[in-house]
């Protein structure tokens, strides 16, 4: 039930700010005139600013009511309903993240609460003149870029990087329209009988369980298991439709946005019309007219990155986490959740069905499958006559390599084979860069970053050595820093760039496209790049994990893994399934066209370790039982909880006394069985000039483990330098 408050009652108002003083995190003010309801956006007086909150119900009485002061207004919005507060709720209390920082996620919109009105926007309407300035030519870049839509002149701007005088020059020129139309169009009708595939065999069952499932309308996870090509999105389409048949929104989560643009085509070729998209590319008034939109039930269907997860949904009846394994779902700044983890929270709390699809799912989903909590559909085969392709291991210990050189013999072979059939290759390398490590052979010094504690990347394309941390850069120094030898400063081991030098000289005259997150300005170029290879514009493809992700690539029929060991080293308790999943997702890139079998070559020194095995055995279920074992031996996750300590501040001893002191009072702790390491340094023990120091809390599966670190961590208040993250079932130990 929302109460609902009438003028001059004592009402608590959730901001999107911390405040130190207020235990609940709301701050108590008086209704305004007309009232206001629990969940309301509301503008409120805070010292001299005016802040936007929501009504959280009535306020907790800490404040003397003579000297409240009233809300400012209530917003033109859809209240917050009752189920996204439930979930903000919880989500913080799961992530021991305050609740105000969990609202602001919640709250990312622009413009809330301006009445909606016209707004003036701006679209090319005729020829482009033959002499235009740079500046000219950039906007009608921009504003094709858009793909047509009508945008304000402030995003044609930023866009474009110029002032509004060049495109009110060309609106005179009669290049562009001018013109107003209403803010906030309602979105295309999804049309769930506009199917045009015709499922075959395994999907049939599988989609209709999912089908099923949705129409019960009720709460469930289902994990969608499948090689790549199988099929999973076209069965997970069907559950969405079923979900549109019923009235119900419906939320499909991708891990990169630049996947997103091929995936928004195939859901207009599905169901005739483009959905909502929801992320860091959208523009401000999408991104507005989506909020406006989705409370007032017309979205029928959200695309986005993780984020959309705290989207106003009126009545939400599935989310699909597609490439549910994929770290990109774990948010590793500000508030640290996992977005698949949190999907299932929110479906559980308004009666959604929850669809994981990956090829490789995590340990975490195949255990919950498993335990019988999670349904789990398999899809075994590729769609029509497409097979998995063939995987084998290049010995690297054979091919006695110079040092500069990273393709061996039999790998440059299997290419040149490709390039006569008129195939494309694929080399794969997970390192950004030309080289990771900049060496002086003088003195043996290697270059590192002024304020991280991690070796500077060399980027040939920009000039530069990068820190990977904390992005700072520098140029390549001639003269060593350390002994001020002249000349001897020389780059060690390959990046993606250095490789393409290496593939430049071998095969000179071989078309050659580079894909790293790092070499393109936006993800629209990203986008272009992918389409362009796609459609046959380069025979040698050289990629980091970037292609790994769900990018359809008909001509490609020869995977090339330059290093397979590369994720193996390192204390990472998932070292070995994301090696796994990696070699496994990057191999699946191979020949998916159907009409040619794939070959994948992982050059290897260690060819005989359990994990190359597995990847090149294939026989998944195995490497999982085996994986899951081991976890279970050791009391890991899936099988225990574990919360990462983070502490970081200016002065190292001061973190570590910091550290040593909660270590020392670990009462809370112990009480719950748990144990407690550290502190110790984190891995990377410095970060943009701060100090870190971690600590790992190891608890039972059962074990309460949020109740016990809030009272552990609420003994003591760190040095005001010093700053806490916690990190709730940590993906990354850096
Ligand atoms: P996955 O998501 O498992 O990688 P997709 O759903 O992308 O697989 O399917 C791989 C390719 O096969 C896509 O181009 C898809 O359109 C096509 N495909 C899958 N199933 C069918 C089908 N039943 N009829 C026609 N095309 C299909
Ligand atoms: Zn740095």
């Amino acid at each position: 039930m929302e109460r609902v408050f009438a003028e001059g009652d004592r009402v608590g108002v959730l901001l999107t700010e911390p405040l130190g003083r207020s235990l609940s995190g709301t701050l108590d003010y008086r209704a305004p005139e007309g009232g206001c309801g629990t969940g309301d956006f509301v503008e409120v007086p805070l010292g001299p600013r005016r802040m936007v909150g929501v009504v959280w119900g009535p306020g907790d009485g800490s404040f003397d009511m003579a000297r409240l002061r009233p809300v400012t207004r209530v917003l033109d919005a859809r209240p917050m309903r009752a189920e996204l507060r439930a979930f903000l709720t919880r989500a913080a209390d799961y992530t021991l993240t305050p609740l105000p920082a969990m609202l602001r996620l919640a709250t990312r919109a622009p413009g809330l609460g301006e009445s909606a009105g016209m707004r003036r926007v701006y679209r090319l309407s005729g020829p482009a003149p033959n002499k235009l300035t740079d500046a000219r030519l950039r906007v009608l870049e921009a504003l094709r870029g858009f793909g047509g839509a009508a945008v304000t002149l402030g995003e044609i701007c930023d866009a474009a990087g110029c002032t509004s005088s060049v495109v009110k020059g060309l609106v005179k020129a009669g290049v562009i329209a001018e013109e107003d139309a209403p803010r906030d169009l309602p979105y295309p009708d999804l049309n769930p009988a506009a199917a045009k595939v015709q499922l075959m065999g395994e999907q049939i069952a599988a989609a209709a369980a999912l089908t099923a499932a949705v129409a019960q309308g009720n709460y469930g996870t289902t994990l969608l298991k499948g090689v790549t090509g199988s099929g999973k999105t076209e069965v997970y389409l069907e559950a969405v439709a079923e979900c549109l048949r019923h009235g119900r929104q419906a939320l499909v989560l991708l891990p990169e946005i630049a996947l997103t643009a091929e995936f928004l085509t195939r859901v207009e070729a599905r169901f005739g019309a483009r959905p909502a998209e929801w992320h860091s590319g959208v523009t401000q008034t999408e991104r507005r007219r989506l909020w406006r939109m989705l409370g007032e039930g017309s979205a029928q269907m959200v695309v986005g990155a993780r984020s959309a997860l705290f989207l106003p949904f009126q009545h939400l009846g599935l989310i699909v986490v597609d490439e549910e394994h994929d770290t990109s779902y774990k948010q590793e700044e500000g508030v640290l959740y996992n977005a698949r983890d949190m999907a299932v929270l929110r479906a559980a709390i308004c009666g959604a069905q929850v669809v994981l699809a990956s090829a490789t799912p995590s340990l975490e989903s195949w255990v919950n499958a498993e335990q019988g909590k999670y349904t789990r559909l398999d899809l075994g085969a590729r769609f029509g006559t497409a097979e998995l392709p063939e995987m084998r291991a290049i010995d690297m210990r054979d091919e006695r390599l110079p040092a500069n050189r990273w393709i061996s013999e039999p790998l440059a072979e299997a290419v040149k084979a490709r390039q006569a059939l008129g195939e494309q290759s694929l080399l794969f390398l997970n390192r950004r860069g030309y080289a990771p490590v900049t060496i002086c052979r003088a003195c043996g010094h290697q270059v590192g970053c002024d304020d991280c504690d991690a070796r500077m990347v060399e980027h040939r394309f920009l000039k530069r050595l990068v820190c990977h941390q904390c992005g700072a850069s520098k140029p390549v120094p001639d003269t060593c820093p350390s002994c001020g030898v002249a000349g001897r400063m020389a780059p060690v081991g390959p990046g993606v760039e250095r490789l393409a030098e290496e593939v430049a000289e071998r095969f000179p005259e071989a078309r050659v496209a580079i894909l790293s997150s790092d070499l393109f300005g936006s993800a629209r170029a990203l986008k272009e790049q992918i389409e362009s290879i796609a459609a046959g514009g380069a025979e040698i493809i050289i990629g980091t994990q970037i292609v790994a992700k769900g990018h359809n690539f008909p001509l490609l029929t020869l995977v090339g893994v330059i290093d397979a060991d590369l994720g193996l080293q390192g204390s990472d308790l998932r070292a070995a399934e994301r090696t796994f999943q990696l070699m496994r997702q990057v191999a699946g890139r191979a020949g998916r066209a159907g009409n040619r079998r794939g070959l994948a070559l992982l050059q290897s020194h260690q060819p005989d370790h359990p994990v190359i095995r597995a990847i090149l055995g294939g026989d998944e279920e195995a490497f999982w039982k085996a994986e899951a074992d081991e976890r279970r031996a050791a009391g890991v996750p899936p099988y225990g909880r574990m919360a990462g300590i983070i502490l970081s501040g200016p002065d190292v001893a001061q973190v570590f006394d910091f550290g040593a002191e909660l270590a020392r009072l670990d009462g809370p702790l112990r009480r719950i069985g748990a144990q407690l390491y550290g502190p110790a340094p984190a891995p990377i023990a410095r970060v943009r000039g701060r100090h870190r120091v971690r600590l790992l809390i190891k608890a039972d599966k059962l074990a309460p483990i949020q109740a016990a670190v809030s009272e552990w961590l609420s003994q003591v208040k760190p040095p005001n330098a010093v700053r806490i993250a916690v990190d709730i079932d940590p993906q990354s130990f850096l």
